[in-house]
């Protein structure tokens, strides 16, 4: 494995020297958070709305964020600095602390924070030429799925579900109303008008999804974020999966069955453009 640099409570150390308490309550109860950037020649893409959301996810789970945005920014500026790959993907992780093993919150315990960063691929050209395949599956995760929560035990169970039928996803649904994928938000193309469904707590309000959305009006695409069931993914003329990593993975076939006439379709073609065009400039520094 490539020794590459991390960034653990304080160091930038080899990732081979990091360790962490088996006592951690990340490890213990995945009491934590996390985010995942992607960075283009450096620049971490949409800094300011990760660091916004995972001020977010930290409140939410009542943990007090142990850097400022700045001292984030730089503190993962550095460990894209020391590591290689012109694109590079940066995970950051914030757990409870190290603990005696109790449910309640430690009084006095300072949270782990660790980052790392790993080369960035881009899509492999079978994906971006012919899709991904994708089932639907109902959604048993729980209430607050808002938060970026490292407790991924359902995601993990749900995406391999998918896996093991030979799909590359799961796509959820609650009640019969499409939520998310178990690692990306859904996009849907419906009688020619571009739909996600709308941020709520059953859903992570992911930072593609809103860079699409935003991207979409910024080049007049009609595009609703509004509810969208089963019976309107069934029928959809498109279904984009979108999350950091992957950025935006047309999908072929939904449960077996072909979705729309083309795969990738008319609109997916144009928003992967447009979506090239935005990490191009990010790369020159034009946009963040
Ligand atoms: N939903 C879930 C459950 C995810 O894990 C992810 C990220 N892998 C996303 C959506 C996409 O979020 P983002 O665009 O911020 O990567």
């Amino acid at each position: 494995m490539n020794d590459a640099t991390v960034y653990l409570n304080g160091d930038f150390v080899p990732a081979s020297e990091a360790k962490v308490s088996v006592l951690d309550r990340g490890f213990i109860f995945g009491d934590g958070v996390y985010e995942v950037i992607p960075a283009y020649g450096g620049h971490l893409l949409r800094l300011e709305h990760h660091l916004a959301r995972l001020g977010q996810s930290l409140s939410a789970i009542r943990l007090a964020n142990p850097l400022t945005d700045e001292e984030w920014a730089d503190v993962l500026s550095q460990v894209v600095s020391h590591n290689e790959g012109v694109d590079q993907s940066v995970y950051l992780q914030v757990t409870r602390g190290v603990a005696r093993r109790d449910h309640a919150f430690p009084p006095d315990t300072k949270p782990t924070v660790f980052v790392m960063s790993t080369p960035l691929t881009p899509l492999p050209p079978a994906l971006r030429e012919h899709g991904a395949e994708a089932i639907t599956l109902e959604d048993i995760r729980w209430q607050y799925c808002n938060i970026k929560a490292i407790a991924l035990l359902p995601n993990v169970l749900l995406r391999q579900q998918a896996i093991d039928t030979g799909a590359m996803e799961a796509i959820l649904y609650r009640n019969g109303v499409v939520t998310e994928g178990a690692a990306s938000n859904v996009f849907a193309v419906s009688d020619g008008l571009l739909l996600t469904p709308p941020k709520s707590d059953q859903l992570l309000p992911g930072i593609t999804r809103d860079l699409v959305v935003e991207l979409a009006h910024e080049h007049n695409i009609a595009c609703s974020e509004t509810a969208l069931s089963l019976a309107t993914l069934r029928n959809a003329e498109e279904i984009w999966l979108t999350s950091s990593t992957k950025e935006i993975v047309p999908v072929r076939t939904l449960d077996g069955n072909p979705v729309g006439e083309h795969c990738p379709g008319k609109l997916w073609h144009r928003m992967y453009g447009i979506y090239q065009d935005y990490k191009a400039a990010v790369r020159a520094g034009e946009r963040a």
